[in-house]
This record gives C-alpha cells, sequence and structure tokens, in this order.
C-alpha cells in the first residue's frame, strides 16, 4: 500500500480518514491500529534537538513546519493525542485540535488562556451547570465578569447592547443545554467584527460549545466561531465509557494560548483515553445518524401524547419559529437530545424516570444507550433560580439522549412509564 498525501487526504471525507489519517502504520510495526504509546517521555536522537522542540513548544522563533516538531513529554505532545486531534480537526473543518482529560478541562483552560482580571464575558444562558459554576464561582474569583443574555433568536441583540469595551468574548452553547434553543452564531461574528471596525484594539472572541450538535450536524467555526469546545465524553466518545475534551481554533496564536495553558495546568488526556476517543470516531457518523433517526421518530411521537405540554426537538421546528432560520443555517439535522415538559411537577417526572426499563436514568448523553434525566435536579441542580428560569428550567421538564436501540423499544418502554404516571 502507499501512504495517503495530505493532497490526497483534502479530498476525502472525515468518516474515511477516522480510519487511517495522522498513522503511519510503518513506524508502528505495520499496526493497522495505532498503539497506546504508554511513555510519559520520549528520547532526542540529539541534543540540539531537544533544545529546538523545547523552543518551539514555548512558542520562540520560527515555528515548526510540518512534521518537524518533535515528541518531548506527554504532558506536552504524544502520539496518541496527536491522532486523535489531527483527526477531530478533520471532523469540525479547522485547522488545529487540542485534546483534554474532560470538557470541563478544555472549557476551563480554553478561558484561563484567553482572558484576564478585568476582562468580562457575555453568555448566552442556559449553559452546562459545569460551565455556568465556573464562570459564576471560579472565574469571578479571579476578576472575569459575566452578563448572561438568554440564548434564541434575541441573543445578538441583547448581547450588542452588553458589549463594553472590556468585553473580551460571546460564549455560546447551541443548542443550548437542555431546553435546545438555537442562538445565531454568525450575528455573534457579525457583533464582534463591528465592534472592531468601530475601533476596538482586542478581538471580541466567539466561542462555542457545540456538545450537543457537533460535529456531526454543526460546524460553528464555518459561520464565525473563533473557539470551539466539545466534552468529547459526549457524543465524539459516544460509549459512556470515558472523559475527554477538546479546544479547536484556525488561529494559530489562540491555538498556541491554549497548547500553553493544557502544558501548565496538565489538563491533557492520558494515551489510553486519547485512543478510545481516537477508536470512537470510527463510527461517530453512523452512530449519531442512526440515534438521530429514532429520535425524529421518538420525538414526533411525544409530541402526541396528551401527558406531555411541550417537546423540545430541533426536527419539531417550523418555519413560523423564530428560530428555524438558525436551524437552516447552523444545522444540517436535528440530532439526537430532545427534552419535554410533563404536565405536573417534580414528583410526576420522577415518577416517570423511575418506571423507565430501556432507557438508562443518569445523565450525559450522546451514547449508544438512551439515557433520560431530570436536569433541575441533576445537571442543572448548581444553577440559580434565576438562571433556571432564564433557560426554562422547570420541575416538570425531563431530557432524553437517544441511542442507537431500536426505536420501537424506546417507545415501548416511554408508553409503559408514561402509561404509570
Ligand atoms: C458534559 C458537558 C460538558 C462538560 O464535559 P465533561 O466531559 O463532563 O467535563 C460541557 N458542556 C456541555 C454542553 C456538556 O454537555
Amino acid at each position: 500500500m502507499t501512504k495517503l498525501s495530505d493532497t490526497d487526504a483534502a479530498h476525502l471525507h472525515p468518516e474515511t480518514l477516522a480510519l487511517s489519517y495522522g498513522f503511519d502504520p510503518w513506524l508502528s510495526e505495520g499496526a493497522v491500529k495505532p498503539p497506546v504509546f504508554l511513555t510519559s517521555t520520549f528520547a532526542f536522537k540529539k541534543a540540539a534537538d531537544g533544545k529546538q522542540f523545547f523552543a518551539w513548544a514555548h512558542g520562540e522563533g520560527a515555528p515548526p513546519k510540518k512534521g518537524e516538531m518533535g515528541l518531548i513529554y506527554s504532558r506536552i505532545n504524544n502520539p496518541n493525542l496527536e491522532i486523535f486531534e489531527d483527526r477531530v480537526a478533520l471532523w469540525e473543518g479547522m485547522r488545529h485540535a487540542q485534546s483534554f482529560s474532560s470538557g470541563m478541562a478544555a472549557i476551563a483552560t480554553t478561558l484561563l488562556a484567553t482572558h484576564g482580571p478585568g476582562d468580562e464575558m457575555i453568555v448566552c444562558a442556559p449553559v452546562y451547570g459545569g460551565t455556568d459554576s465556573l464562570i459564576h464561582h471560579f472565574l469571578r474569583r479571579f476578576g472575569l465578569t459575566a452578563h448572561f443574555v438568554p440564548a434564541g433568536a434575541e441573543a445578538p441583540a441583547l448581547a450588542a447592547a452588553l458589549v463594553t469595551p472590556r468585553t473580551r468574548s460571546i460564549f455560546i452553547e447551541t443548542p443550548a443545554n437542555p431546553n435546545n434553543r438555537l442562538t445565531d452564531i454568525a450575528a455573534m461574528r457579525a457583533l464582534a467584527l463591528h465592534q472592531l471596525a468601530a475601533g476596538r484594539n482586542r478581538e471580541l472572541l466567539v466561542i462555542v460549545d457545540n456538545t450537543m450538535a457537533g460535529p456531526v450536524f454543526s460546524h460553528p467555526a464555518k459561520v464565525g466561531a473563533d473557539i470551539v469546545l466539545y466534552s468529547a465524553t459526549k457524543f465524539i466518545g459516544g460509549h459512556s465509557d470515558v472523559v475527554g475534551g477538546v479546544a479547536l481554533a484556525n488561529d494559530d496564536e489562540l491555538i498556541h494560548a491554549i497548547a500553553q495553558h493544557r502544558a501548565l495546568l496538565g489538563g491533557m488526556p492520558n494515551p489510553y483515553t486519547a485512543w478510545l476517543l481516537t477508536r470512537s470516531l470510527e463510527t461517530l457518523k453512523v452512530r449519531a445518524e442512526q440515534q438521530q433517526r429514532n429520535a425524529q421518530q421518538i420525538a414526533a411521537w411525544l409530541a402526541l401524547q396528551p401527558k406531555i405540554r411541550h417537546v423540545c426537538y430541533l426536527g419539531l421546528l417550523t418555519p413560523t419559529d423564530p428560530e428555524y432560520a438558525i436551524y437552516q443555517k447552523q444545522h444540517s439535522g436535528p440530532g439526537s437530545l430532545i427534552s419535554f415538559y410533563l404536565h405536573g411537577d417534580e414528583a410526576r417526572a420522577f415518577a416517570f424516570l423511575d418506571h423507565l426499563k430501556v432507557f438508562r436514568l443518569a445523565v450525559s448523553l450522546g451514547s449508544t444507550e438512551s439515557l433520560a434525566q431530570h436536569p433541575s435536579s441533576m445537571t442543572h441542580s448548581g444553577l440559580t433560580p434565576a438562571d433556571k428560569q432564564l433557560g426554562g428550567i422547570t420541575d416538570d421538564l425531563v431530557r432524553l439522549s437517544i441511542g442507537i436501540e431500536h426505536p420501537d423499544d424506546l417507545i415501548w418502554d416511554l408508553t409503559q412509564a408514561l402509561d404509570a404516571v
């Protein structure tokens, strides 16, 4: 066999390249799958090589050409991390990725790398509970202020009213977790560009947590995101057996700042985690598409149930909905996350959850098995009452993550649990 060149690779799809890109079998005894490089440190052929690699790692001098940078130490770089990063960047259509030990490590490291004391953020709420706590409680201690606006069609106008000379970033989670509200990334990008044109000396970054829709059904950088973040624990890992995260950027300086801070804070994944995530990328598209097919069927069924007051699912948006146009611009499919409101309270939601037999009663999402949980008392229990209200997180809200089981079996399970409440 002959080695795939970069020119060849440029014509191929991520689902093809996910099986081979960035790994040369002839550097590993002909192994078809990358071995796990369980080593903390790497030998330099010459002392001068070590000196040069460290200089590049510190960002000194002219950057290395492709293939010139060498391996140093597994907190800085490791083949398993690099193979995963190269492949995940292809899925997102972006130039650079850094992998992390968790989504929270990716988010925290990225925010610390790009913000300083006195900076302000504009955050579209609701965001993931951990992100919310990080911004409210941790980053505040370091002098960072955040202004929250509700996600949705009005978010760009509300954000525009809050921009000050100290605003450093707009943080977006779209679709928002758990209510699937959409925010227009291109409109936020336009707001950032408008600020630059109006004489700002610092760029306003658009940062998007794409965990809920990506990387199969949405690509935020194509509509203007500067940084894309992931909890790789979810769709990318896809089997509820690994915790990981990713930060991606096209800009060399941005990714360098993130890489530097990852090395300082030590939030990289271990080689086996990166190997598991690389394995998962091979089946990402078939999993995500089957999950989506199941979810479309289930959402349509849920919408007809009299015991359910409202279903939040991108596939149920209609052209009269203010977020429909955003959906058309930012998504190639509705994905597999559904949330719905029962007529009732926490006791009713709990009774429903307690009767499920096929769905696992567990937090997390994007995995092969279907999961159900209660955002108000579980994933979003740390939110202030005001933020819960902004996000529509009431006590009768249930969130489902649809897996790859037979859709009839999932509907059978939902039917018997609904019948019981
Ligand atoms: C799960 C999740 C996170 C946190 O990721 P971990 O891998 O659990 O650290 C961040 N953002 C979103 C949208 C998530 O769903």
